[in-house]
């Protein structure tokens, strides 16, 4: 009988070759099955040619391979393609591709349907939290991108996948079980093969889990979306800082950068008159100082329920002065996709509105 929650995806290799022996097949056909699904990212079981198809037959029985459908699809001036994806129980996610002009190619995943944090800014955290989604669901998102640049190669652009990066609707670390598994199959050479230090972990700051991240042997890239340097502002922007404040936050990221060697990343949307005065900066430097870190500033997206001011380019370049001149590390992020809704959760929020934003804020006991 199919199992209506499993995938073929949300199999790791030793997981795979179990269940080949269970089926009385030799080992040699789930190497040949992950070649089919990593290599060659075929959609179907029909694709699986030099797999007997009585086997192959068998094998849908019991599990479909992938639990993605595309649903709608926009493309960008600047080549960025953002897709709403349609789970096997209905619900949709949205996941982006983003090629450069250096030959670079990064995929932008979600991690859940909706989001449990709730920050007021984002079209994501305006949905609410429906559920995790399971390792095949994270990983099938990558690998739809992968077949979709097989099957439509871009003319003179990537040819391949580069970068991955937790930035899609969710909190990656509040489902940290099912991205940790995706994440060791996408690192597998006999998975995806994308070296781990071409991962990126966007987390709105899950104290206790940025502490695991730490001690994994597979250090992936660590971005803490901040966006405020005083508990005052950051309890209103980012709710989960009611539970993690900075000053169990800030002491955790550093420890991530000491004991994996890697510099964080801070990121910082720039709400203008909001969180970007000389004050705010003066603070910024103060409190990231002693961690190896970058600040990344991001230009704020307006949504539909959260009218901030839209930074002009020169605010955001004033802004990033002020920190480069207190000696921080700081860019600007080359905002992609803004002609299609650039933030996380817009397409979806455009073909599927929200209800109204509820009257009382996030309970913090609910927070992961
Ligand atoms: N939950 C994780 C990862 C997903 S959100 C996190 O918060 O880090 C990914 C990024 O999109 C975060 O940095 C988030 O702050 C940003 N984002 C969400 N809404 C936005 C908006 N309206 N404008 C600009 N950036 C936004
Ligand atoms: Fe969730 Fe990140 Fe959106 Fe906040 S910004 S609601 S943590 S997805």
């Amino acid at each position: 009988m199919a199992d209506n929650n499993r995938f073929l995806t949300d199999l790791s290799a030793n997981e795979l070759r179990t269940f080949m022996e269970e089926l009385g097949a030799p080992a040699y056909r789930s190497r040949q099955i992950l070649q089919w699904i990593y290599h060659d990212f075929v959609w179907s079981y029909d694709e699986m040619v030099n797999v007997p198809r009585g086997l192959r037959d068998r094998i849908a029985a019991i599990m479909p391979l992938h639990g993605l459908k595309m649903v709608n699809e926009l493309t960008s001036r600047d080549g960025t393609v953002k897709s709403l994806l349609e789970l096997a129980d209905g619900k949709t996610i949205e996941a982006a591709f983003m090629p450069y002009d250096n030959g670079h190619c990064t995929v932008c995943v979600s991690s859940q349907v909706g989001c449990p944090i709730g920050c007021p800014f984002c079209a994501t955290g305006q949905m609410g939290f429906e559920r995790n989604l399971t390792p095949g669901e994270i990983v099938d998102q990558l690998l739809y991108y992968a077949r979709r640049l097989k099957l439509t190669p871009i003319p003179n652009g990537p040819g391949f996948i580069s970068n991955l990066v937790f930035m899609g609707m969710g909190e990656p670390l509040a489902n940290y079980k099912n991205v940790w598994s995706a994440i060791e199959r996408i690192n597998a050479p006999d998975g995806f093969g994308l070296g781990a230090r071409n991962i990126t972990i966007s987390t709105a700051g899950v104290v206790p889990q940025i502490n695991q991240l730490a001690k994994e042997t597979l250090q992936v890239g660590l971005a803490v979306s901040l966006h405020a340097p005083t508990d005052v502002l950051r309890d209103k922007l980012v709710p989960l800082n009611q539970k993690h404040p900075l000053g169990e936050l800030l002491p955790a990221c550093k420890e991530y950068a000491e004991l994996s060697g890697r510099r964080i990343t801070f990121e910082y949307i720039v709400f203008h008159g909001y969180n970007d005065t000389d004050r705010h900066a003066r603070y910024l430097a103060k409190r990231l100082a002693g961690i190896n870190c970058h600040v990344n500033l991001i230009a704020a997206n307006r949504t539909e329920m959260f009218r901030s001011e839209t930074p002009t380019g020169l605010d955001m370049m004033a802004f990033q002065k002020q920190l480069v001149d207190m000696g921080m590390n700081c860019t600007i992020r080359n905002s992609r996709g803004v002609d299609i809704g650039g933030g996380c959760g817009q397409l979806r929020s455009r073909i599927f509105p929200p209800p109204p934003l509820p009257e009382t804020p996030v309970n913090p006991q609910t927070l992961p």
